[in-house]
Protein backbone atom coordinates (compact mmCIF):
# COMPACT_ATOMS: atom_id res chain seq x y z
CA UNK A 1 0.00 0.00 0.00
CA UNK A 2 1.35 3.51 -1.04
CA UNK A 3 0.57 5.55 2.32
CA UNK A 4 1.40 9.19 2.43
CA UNK A 5 1.59 11.65 4.94
CA UNK A 6 0.54 15.30 5.40
CA UNK A 7 3.20 17.64 7.65
CA UNK A 8 1.78 21.51 8.39
CA UNK A 9 4.75 22.61 8.18
CA UNK A 10 3.38 26.51 9.48
CA UNK A 11 0.07 27.59 9.07
CA UNK A 12 0.16 31.06 7.95
CA UNK A 13 0.27 32.51 4.24
CA UNK A 14 1.63 35.43 2.24
CA UNK A 15 -1.94 34.79 0.26
CA UNK A 16 -5.51 35.31 1.22
CA UNK A 17 -8.09 32.67 0.16
CA UNK A 18 -11.87 33.35 1.39
CA UNK A 19 -12.18 29.48 1.76
CA UNK A 20 -9.22 28.44 3.30
CA UNK A 21 -9.84 25.47 5.61
CA UNK A 22 -6.53 25.75 7.07
CA UNK A 23 -5.83 29.38 7.98
CA UNK A 24 -3.09 30.61 10.47
CA UNK A 25 -2.50 29.63 14.04
CA UNK A 26 -0.14 29.99 17.12
CA UNK A 27 1.45 27.04 16.54
CA UNK A 28 4.70 26.59 15.13
CA UNK A 29 7.21 23.61 13.89
CA UNK A 30 11.33 23.62 14.52
CA UNK A 31 13.32 20.97 12.57
CA UNK A 32 13.29 19.13 15.53
CA UNK A 33 9.64 18.78 15.89
CA UNK A 34 8.90 18.53 12.26
CA UNK A 35 11.92 15.34 12.42
CA UNK A 36 10.01 13.22 15.01
CA UNK A 37 7.02 13.04 12.41
CA UNK A 38 8.95 11.59 9.35
CA UNK A 39 11.08 9.75 11.27
CA UNK A 40 7.04 8.29 12.24
CA UNK A 41 6.14 8.05 8.95
CA UNK A 42 9.10 5.75 8.15
CA UNK A 43 8.53 3.45 10.71
CA UNK A 44 4.64 2.76 9.26
CA UNK A 45 6.27 1.95 6.47
CA UNK A 46 5.17 5.18 4.72
CA UNK A 47 5.82 5.69 0.66
CA UNK A 48 6.39 9.24 1.29
CA UNK A 49 5.56 12.87 2.88
CA UNK A 50 3.23 15.58 1.72
CA UNK A 51 4.87 19.25 3.02
CA UNK A 52 2.21 21.35 3.28
CA UNK A 53 0.28 24.30 5.42
CA UNK A 54 -0.16 27.38 5.34
CA UNK A 55 2.15 27.80 3.17
CA UNK A 56 5.61 25.82 3.81
CA UNK A 57 7.81 27.75 1.47
CA UNK A 58 7.76 30.27 4.35
CA UNK A 59 9.25 27.65 7.03
CA UNK A 60 13.18 28.64 6.37
CA UNK A 61 13.50 24.97 7.15
CA UNK A 62 11.79 23.43 4.86
CA UNK A 63 14.81 22.59 2.10
CA UNK A 64 16.57 21.03 5.95
CA UNK A 65 13.41 18.68 6.51
CA UNK A 66 12.51 18.05 2.65
CA UNK A 67 16.51 16.44 2.65
CA UNK A 68 16.27 14.39 5.87
CA UNK A 69 12.85 13.25 5.14
CA UNK A 70 14.80 12.38 1.45
CA UNK A 71 17.61 10.81 2.82
CA UNK A 72 15.14 8.58 4.83
CA UNK A 73 13.77 7.15 1.81
CA UNK A 74 10.42 8.74 1.97
CA UNK A 75 9.23 10.40 -1.61
CA UNK A 76 9.07 13.80 -0.35
CA UNK A 77 6.06 16.28 -2.32
CA UNK A 78 5.08 19.64 -1.45
CA UNK A 79 1.80 21.49 -1.73
CA UNK A 80 2.55 25.54 -2.69
CA UNK A 81 0.85 28.44 -4.01
CA UNK A 82 4.16 28.77 -5.78
CA UNK A 83 4.75 32.22 -4.56
CA UNK A 84 8.39 31.81 -3.46
CA UNK A 85 9.06 28.97 -5.99
CA UNK A 86 8.91 32.02 -8.27
CA UNK A 87 12.39 32.61 -7.49
CA UNK A 88 15.12 30.26 -9.27
CA UNK A 89 17.85 30.25 -6.75
CA UNK A 90 14.82 28.86 -4.26
CA UNK A 91 13.61 26.15 -6.77
CA UNK A 92 16.85 24.92 -6.95
CA UNK A 93 17.48 24.83 -3.49
CA UNK A 94 14.63 22.63 -3.06
CA UNK A 95 15.26 20.41 -5.72
CA UNK A 96 18.96 20.16 -4.27
CA UNK A 97 17.58 19.13 -1.34
CA UNK A 98 15.29 16.39 -2.85
CA UNK A 99 12.35 17.54 -3.10
CA UNK A 100 10.32 15.01 -6.01
CA UNK A 101 6.96 16.45 -6.92
CA UNK A 102 5.24 19.84 -6.08
CA UNK A 103 1.42 20.55 -6.42
CA UNK A 104 1.04 23.84 -7.26
CA UNK A 105 -2.18 25.36 -6.47
CA UNK A 106 -4.35 27.48 -9.18
CA UNK A 107 -7.66 28.00 -8.94
CA UNK A 108 -8.65 29.81 -12.15
CA UNK A 109 -6.43 31.13 -15.21
CA UNK A 110 -8.88 34.43 -15.09
CA UNK A 111 -6.53 36.94 -13.43
CA UNK A 112 -9.90 38.73 -11.60
CA UNK A 113 -10.92 35.55 -10.83
CA UNK A 114 -7.39 34.43 -9.13
CA UNK A 115 -7.10 37.69 -7.65
CA UNK A 116 -10.69 37.09 -5.84
CA UNK A 117 -9.71 33.88 -4.69
CA UNK A 118 -6.10 34.79 -3.49
CA UNK A 119 -6.95 38.27 -1.82
CA UNK A 120 -3.68 39.33 -3.40
CA UNK A 121 -2.85 40.58 -6.65
CA UNK A 122 -0.26 39.12 -9.39
CA UNK A 123 -0.04 35.20 -8.27
CA UNK A 124 -0.65 33.80 -11.50
CA UNK A 125 2.41 35.27 -13.07
CA UNK A 126 4.26 33.87 -9.76
CA UNK A 127 2.38 30.68 -10.36
CA UNK A 128 3.22 30.26 -13.96
CA UNK A 129 7.21 30.95 -13.28
CA UNK A 130 7.17 28.24 -10.40
CA UNK A 131 5.90 25.56 -12.39
CA UNK A 132 8.75 26.33 -15.15
CA UNK A 133 11.13 26.44 -12.26
CA UNK A 134 10.36 23.48 -10.45
CA UNK A 135 10.60 21.09 -14.05
CA UNK A 136 13.98 23.20 -14.86
CA UNK A 137 15.27 21.95 -11.34
CA UNK A 138 14.18 18.08 -12.09
CA UNK A 139 10.80 18.01 -9.65
CA UNK A 140 7.57 17.27 -11.34
CA UNK A 141 4.84 19.68 -11.24
CA UNK A 142 1.22 18.57 -10.47
CA UNK A 143 -1.65 21.40 -10.82
CA UNK A 144 -3.98 21.51 -7.44
CA UNK A 145 -7.25 22.79 -7.86
CA UNK A 146 -10.18 24.03 -5.40
CA UNK A 147 -13.71 23.45 -7.19
CA UNK A 148 -15.44 26.58 -5.93
CA UNK A 149 -18.27 28.79 -7.16
CA UNK A 150 -16.37 31.23 -9.09
CA UNK A 151 -14.62 28.56 -10.97
CA UNK A 152 -16.97 25.97 -11.71
CA UNK A 153 -18.09 27.32 -14.94
CA UNK A 154 -14.53 27.12 -16.60
CA UNK A 155 -12.45 24.04 -14.69
CA UNK A 156 -12.03 23.08 -18.33
CA UNK A 157 -10.55 26.57 -19.32
CA UNK A 158 -8.12 26.18 -17.04
CA UNK A 159 -7.07 22.69 -18.67
CA UNK A 160 -6.92 24.40 -22.21
CA UNK A 161 -4.42 26.78 -20.42
CA UNK A 162 -2.12 24.49 -19.05
CA UNK A 163 -2.22 21.83 -21.90
CA UNK A 164 -1.37 25.07 -24.53
CA UNK A 165 1.39 26.71 -22.53
CA UNK A 166 2.96 24.62 -20.13
CA UNK A 167 3.08 21.04 -21.52
CA UNK A 168 5.13 19.06 -19.35
CA UNK A 169 2.53 19.20 -16.65
CA UNK A 170 1.22 15.40 -16.53
CA UNK A 171 -0.93 15.55 -13.70
CA UNK A 172 -4.27 17.42 -11.82
CA UNK A 173 -5.80 17.68 -8.89
CA UNK A 174 -9.08 18.67 -7.95
CA UNK A 175 -10.20 18.99 -4.34
CA UNK A 176 -14.01 19.97 -4.42
CA UNK A 177 -14.00 22.42 -1.68
CA UNK A 178 -14.18 21.31 1.96
CA UNK A 179 -16.90 23.91 3.73
CA UNK A 180 -16.32 22.43 7.27
CA UNK A 181 -13.25 24.71 8.74
CA UNK A 182 -11.55 28.10 8.89
CA UNK A 183 -12.65 30.51 6.81
CA UNK A 184 -14.81 28.42 4.04
CA UNK A 185 -16.85 27.88 7.07
CA UNK A 186 -17.83 30.96 7.44
CA UNK A 187 -17.79 31.86 3.99
CA UNK A 188 -19.94 29.29 2.37
CA UNK A 189 -22.54 31.27 0.93
CA UNK A 190 -19.61 32.71 -1.20
CA UNK A 191 -17.37 29.60 -2.08
CA UNK A 192 -19.64 26.60 -1.85
CA UNK A 193 -20.48 25.54 -5.06
CA UNK A 194 -23.60 22.73 -5.82
CA UNK A 195 -22.80 20.37 -7.71
CA UNK A 196 -24.66 21.16 -10.74
CA UNK A 197 -22.50 24.00 -10.99
CA UNK A 198 -19.23 21.95 -12.19
CA UNK A 199 -20.38 18.99 -13.77
CA UNK A 200 -20.07 19.96 -17.09
CA UNK A 201 -16.71 21.70 -16.88
CA UNK A 202 -15.35 19.19 -14.93
CA UNK A 203 -16.19 16.19 -17.28
CA UNK A 204 -14.80 18.49 -20.03
CA UNK A 205 -11.72 19.22 -18.36
CA UNK A 206 -11.02 15.24 -17.55
CA UNK A 207 -12.15 14.32 -21.00
CA UNK A 208 -9.41 17.23 -22.43
CA UNK A 209 -6.99 15.94 -20.08
CA UNK A 210 -7.84 11.93 -20.74
CA UNK A 211 -7.29 12.42 -24.28
CA UNK A 212 -3.96 13.78 -23.74
CA UNK A 213 -2.74 11.06 -22.24
CA UNK A 214 -2.20 12.99 -19.06
CA UNK A 215 -3.75 11.45 -15.95
CA UNK A 216 -5.61 13.35 -12.73
CA UNK A 217 -7.63 12.49 -9.69
CA UNK A 218 -10.67 14.03 -8.00
CA UNK A 219 -11.25 14.51 -4.53
CA UNK A 220 -14.95 14.86 -2.67
CA UNK A 221 -16.85 14.56 -5.85
CA UNK A 222 -19.60 12.12 -5.68
CA UNK A 223 -19.28 9.30 -8.52
CA UNK A 224 -22.58 10.10 -10.16
CA UNK A 225 -20.63 13.95 -10.80
CA UNK A 226 -17.97 12.30 -12.47
CA UNK A 227 -19.08 8.33 -13.69
CA UNK A 228 -17.15 8.42 -16.52
CA UNK A 229 -13.64 9.00 -14.70
CA UNK A 230 -14.82 7.24 -11.67
CA UNK A 231 -11.53 5.17 -11.10
CA UNK A 232 -10.04 8.68 -10.82
CA UNK A 233 -11.52 9.80 -7.64
CA UNK A 234 -9.26 9.93 -4.54
CA UNK A 235 -12.26 8.41 -2.34
CA UNK A 236 -12.65 5.37 -4.79
CA UNK A 237 -9.13 4.60 -4.94
CA UNK A 238 -9.24 4.87 -1.23
CA UNK A 239 -11.41 2.77 -0.39
CA UNK A 240 -10.73 -0.25 -3.04
CA UNK A 241 -7.05 -0.45 -2.09
CA UNK A 242 -7.97 0.05 1.76
CA UNK A 243 -5.34 3.08 2.22
CA UNK A 244 -5.20 4.69 5.09
CA UNK A 245 -3.69 8.78 5.37
CA UNK A 246 -2.37 10.87 8.18
CA UNK A 247 -2.16 14.00 8.17
CA UNK A 248 -0.41 15.89 11.30
CA UNK A 249 -2.30 19.26 11.76
CA UNK A 250 -0.63 22.46 13.21
CA UNK A 251 -3.42 23.61 15.29
CA UNK A 252 -5.52 22.28 18.22
CA UNK A 253 -6.47 18.82 15.97
CA UNK A 254 -3.56 17.70 16.07
CA UNK A 255 -3.13 14.01 14.41
CA UNK A 256 -5.65 12.67 12.72
CA UNK A 257 -5.56 8.91 10.49
CA UNK A 258 -7.95 8.70 8.51
CA UNK A 259 -8.85 4.78 6.97
CA UNK A 260 -12.96 6.04 6.44
CA UNK A 261 -13.66 7.43 3.58
CA UNK A 262 -17.26 6.74 3.12
CA UNK A 263 -19.08 10.71 3.56
CA UNK A 264 -23.15 10.75 3.82
CA UNK A 265 -25.78 8.93 1.37
CA UNK A 266 -28.74 9.85 0.42
CA UNK A 267 -32.11 7.00 -0.40
CA UNK A 268 -30.90 7.42 -4.03
CA UNK A 269 -26.94 6.29 -2.77
CA UNK A 270 -29.04 2.79 -1.85
CA UNK A 271 -30.13 1.35 -5.41
CA UNK A 272 -26.71 3.07 -6.89
CA UNK A 273 -24.32 0.54 -8.12
CA UNK A 274 -20.90 2.12 -7.30
CA UNK A 275 -22.42 2.23 -3.17
CA UNK A 276 -19.51 0.45 -1.97
CA UNK A 277 -17.28 2.23 -3.84
CA UNK A 278 -18.06 5.01 -3.35
CA UNK A 279 -17.22 8.35 -1.08
CA UNK A 280 -20.56 9.77 -1.56
CA UNK A 281 -21.39 13.22 -0.48
CA UNK A 282 -19.12 15.51 1.60
CA UNK A 283 -20.98 15.62 4.84
CA UNK A 284 -18.83 18.18 7.27
CA UNK A 285 -20.19 21.91 7.26
CA UNK A 286 -23.46 21.09 6.18
CA UNK A 287 -23.12 23.30 2.97
CA UNK A 288 -23.78 20.52 0.25
CA UNK A 289 -27.40 19.12 -0.76
CA UNK A 290 -28.15 15.55 -0.74
CA UNK A 291 -30.89 15.59 -3.28
CA UNK A 292 -28.44 16.40 -5.98
CA UNK A 293 -27.46 13.03 -5.68
CA UNK A 294 -28.11 10.51 -8.09
CA UNK A 295 -28.03 6.63 -8.45
CA UNK A 296 -26.05 5.45 -11.76
CA UNK A 297 -26.30 1.99 -12.77
CA UNK A 298 -22.85 0.72 -14.12
CA UNK A 299 -20.57 -2.18 -13.46
CA UNK A 300 -18.21 -1.38 -10.40
CA UNK A 301 -15.87 -4.00 -11.12
CA UNK A 302 -14.50 -2.69 -13.91
CA UNK A 303 -13.72 0.37 -12.35
CA UNK A 304 -12.10 -1.65 -9.78
CA UNK A 305 -9.94 -3.18 -12.23
CA UNK A 306 -8.82 -0.02 -13.95
CA UNK A 307 -7.58 0.72 -10.29
CA UNK A 308 -6.27 -2.34 -9.21
CA UNK A 309 -4.33 -3.11 -12.72
CA UNK A 310 -3.07 0.79 -12.84
CA UNK A 311 0.38 0.55 -14.40
CA UNK A 312 1.19 3.71 -13.30
CA UNK A 313 0.53 3.01 -9.41
CA UNK A 314 1.53 -0.48 -8.54
CA UNK A 315 0.75 -0.03 -5.32
CA UNK A 316 -2.02 -2.87 -4.76
CA UNK A 317 -0.14 -5.37 -4.29
CA UNK A 318 -3.57 -8.07 -5.26
CA UNK A 319 -3.56 -7.97 -9.04
CA UNK A 320 -6.59 -10.00 -9.76
CA UNK A 321 -10.23 -9.05 -9.31
CA UNK A 322 -11.40 -12.40 -7.70
CA UNK A 323 -8.02 -11.63 -4.82
CA UNK A 324 -9.93 -8.40 -4.66
CA UNK A 325 -12.83 -9.16 -4.19
CA UNK A 326 -11.87 -11.74 -0.69
CA UNK A 327 -9.99 -8.70 0.37
CA UNK A 328 -12.34 -6.03 -0.13
CA UNK A 329 -15.26 -7.87 1.79
CA UNK A 330 -13.05 -8.77 4.32
CA UNK A 331 -12.29 -4.81 4.38
CA UNK A 332 -15.72 -4.24 4.52
CA UNK A 333 -17.23 -6.77 7.04
CA UNK A 334 -14.52 -5.33 9.66
CA UNK A 335 -16.05 -1.95 8.88
CA UNK A 336 -19.08 -2.84 9.58
CA UNK A 337 -18.63 -4.03 13.13
CA UNK A 338 -17.21 -0.74 13.60
CA UNK A 339 -19.30 1.92 15.44
CA UNK A 340 -19.78 4.27 12.89
CA UNK A 341 -17.94 7.84 13.92
CA UNK A 342 -19.51 11.31 13.55
CA UNK A 343 -18.52 13.86 10.59
CA UNK A 344 -16.58 16.05 13.85
CA UNK A 345 -14.78 12.71 15.39
CA UNK A 346 -12.80 12.87 12.05
CA UNK A 347 -11.22 15.59 13.39
CA UNK A 348 -9.59 13.79 16.88
CA UNK A 349 -7.17 11.13 16.71
CA UNK A 350 -8.03 7.72 16.62
CA UNK A 351 -8.24 5.66 19.69
CA UNK A 352 -6.04 3.09 18.46
CA UNK A 353 -3.17 6.23 18.42
CA UNK A 354 -4.33 8.12 21.25
CA UNK A 355 -0.86 6.52 23.96
CA UNK A 356 1.74 7.22 21.03
CA UNK A 357 0.58 10.57 19.85
CA UNK A 358 3.92 12.62 18.99
CA UNK A 359 3.07 16.00 19.65
CA UNK A 360 2.65 17.82 16.28
CA UNK A 361 4.54 21.45 17.09
CA UNK A 362 4.36 23.94 19.79
CA UNK A 363 3.04 27.29 21.12
CA UNK A 364 5.56 29.65 22.09
CA UNK A 365 5.32 33.04 22.94
CA UNK A 366 6.71 34.54 20.21
CA UNK A 367 4.58 31.85 17.75
CA UNK A 368 1.05 33.81 19.86
CA UNK A 369 2.87 37.66 18.92
CA UNK A 370 3.59 36.38 15.28
CA UNK A 371 -0.19 35.15 15.03
CA UNK A 372 -2.07 38.11 16.78
CA UNK A 373 0.13 40.25 14.39
CA UNK A 374 -0.93 38.12 11.55
CA UNK A 375 -4.32 37.85 12.53
CA UNK A 376 -4.80 41.85 13.03
CA UNK A 377 -3.52 42.38 9.30
CA UNK A 378 -6.05 39.62 7.73
CA UNK A 379 -9.05 41.01 9.83
CA UNK A 380 -8.14 44.29 7.42
CA UNK A 381 -7.41 42.03 4.53
CA UNK A 382 -11.06 40.51 5.42
CA UNK A 383 -13.00 43.66 5.45
CA UNK A 384 -11.63 45.17 2.44
CA UNK A 385 -12.22 41.84 0.53
CA UNK A 386 -15.52 41.78 2.36
CA UNK A 387 -14.84 38.06 3.59
CA UNK A 388 -15.38 36.63 7.08
CA UNK A 389 -12.39 35.73 9.32
CA UNK A 390 -12.29 32.32 10.74
CA UNK A 391 -13.68 31.90 13.90
CA UNK A 392 -11.64 31.47 17.00
CA UNK A 393 -10.99 27.86 17.98
CA UNK A 394 -9.43 26.51 21.59
CA UNK A 395 -5.22 26.42 20.52
CA UNK A 396 -4.05 25.38 23.57
CA UNK A 397 -1.52 28.14 25.48
CA UNK A 398 1.76 29.15 25.54
CA UNK A 399 4.57 27.38 27.27
S1 LIG B 1 -25.90 7.95 -5.85
FE1 LIG B 1 -24.68 7.88 -3.98
S2 LIG B 1 -23.44 6.03 -4.10
FE2 LIG B 1 -24.20 6.48 -6.19
S3 LIG B 1 -22.59 7.65 -7.13
FE3 LIG B 1 -24.01 9.13 -6.22
S4 LIG B 1 -23.21 9.54 -4.17
FE4 LIG B 1 -22.21 7.70 -4.95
Amino acid sequence: MANIGYIQVVRHCNHFCGFCSNPTTPYTHNFESMRVLVDDFVARGYFGVILTGGEPTLHPELPDIARYATDQGLHVRMITNGWRLSDRAFAKALGEAGLRLVHVSVYSIKPEIEARLRGVEGTLERAYAAVDNAAEFGIDVNINCVINKLNADHLDLNIRHWIQHHPHIRHFVWNNLDPSMGRAEVNQDQFTPRLAEFELSLYRALRMLHKTGRTFRVEKVPLCYMTDFAWASTETRKIVKGEERIVHFLDAKQTVRQTDWEHIYSDACAVCSLREICGGLFDRGDAYDPAELHPVFIDRDAIVEQIIRDPADPSYALRSLAEWRVDFERRLAEARARPRRGPREHDAPPPEMRETLIPVGQITDRGQRLFQAKRRAESRKAEALGVNMEEMKEQGSAD
